[in-house]
């Protein structure tokens, strides 16, 4: 059955890929991009998850072209790395305003119908930083770690009402957002990764997908690691 399905941040890296994965299974996607020509194939919505107006206007687009959101996935995350010493207060609201508070506002607006139609899936994107931490990340991982307590306190709310509110938190992905590092930073992280290796954004959608399917349907306010065993144990 398809289903109307957003990805926040589904216009490039790992929010790309788990578009992609939805779109390959038959739902009808919707992605949000901020800025320039955004990939062809999917309902692109033109959305700053900082701007609740934006937000507003973005979900009315989508109900109207492909109908409730049934299935949510928050991706849309930025990082502002600095040690604490030199970090700023912009630097730790922006983060967090983006990756806690935004995705506050875009699970909020999804619950509406999602209540209505008394079933849901809603996936928030941590990261495995959130639950090691990282130096240099206070605010990023800070950020991270309120996906976990925000999505659990959401499990115990709307459990009852057939909507399940689960987090992926990847480790070290192939993206922008890590091609910024130096080659040393990449040598050192690869070496904590029993793996061995980065994770490849396809990796990241495969699981985002089994939580949003019929299989996951008794999974809820769980955090799944995907992170080729660099967080183990927490
Ligand atoms: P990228 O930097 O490649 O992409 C970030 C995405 O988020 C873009 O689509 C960007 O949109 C969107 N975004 C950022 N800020 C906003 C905003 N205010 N409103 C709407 N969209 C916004 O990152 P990744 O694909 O690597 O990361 C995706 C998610 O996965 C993030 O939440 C990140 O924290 C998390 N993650 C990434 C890891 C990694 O190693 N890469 C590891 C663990 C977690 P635009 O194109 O408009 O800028």
């Amino acid at each position: 059955m398809s289903r109307s399905v957003l990805v926040t941040g589904g216009n490039r890296g790992i929010g790309l890929a788990i578009a992609r994965a939805f779109a390959e299974a038959g739902d009808k996607v919707a992605i949000t991009y901020r800025s320039g020509e955004p990939p062809s194939g999917f309902l692109a919505v033109k959305c700053d998850i900082t701007d609740s107006e934006q937000v507003e206007q973005a979900y009315k687009e989508i109900e109207e072209k492909q109908g409730p959101v049934e299935v949510l996935v928050a991706n849309a995350g930025v990082t502002r790395d600095q040690l604490l010493m030199r970090m700023s207060e912009e630097d730790f609201t922006s983060v967090l305003e983006t990756n806690l508070t935004g995705t506050f506002r875009v699970v909020k607006r999804a619950n509406r119908a999602m209540l209505r139609a008394r079933k849901g899936r809603v996936v928030l994107i941590s990261s495995v930083v959130g639950l090691m931490g990282g130096a240099g990340q206070a605010n990023y991982a800070a950020s991270k770690a309120g996906l976990v307590g925000f999505a659990r306190s959401l499990a115990r709310e709307l459990g009852s009402r057939n909507i399940t509110v689960n987090v992926v938190a990847p480790g070290f992905v192939d993206t922008d957002m890590t091609r910024v590092l130096t080659d040393e930073q990449r040598d050192a992280i690869v070496k904590q990764v029993p793996l061995a290796r980065y994770a490849q954004p396809e990796e990241i959608a495969a699981s985002v997908r089994f939580l949003a399917s019929d299989e996951a349907a008794y999974i809820t306010g769980a955090v799944i690691p995907v992170d080729g065993g660099l967080g183990m144990g927490h």
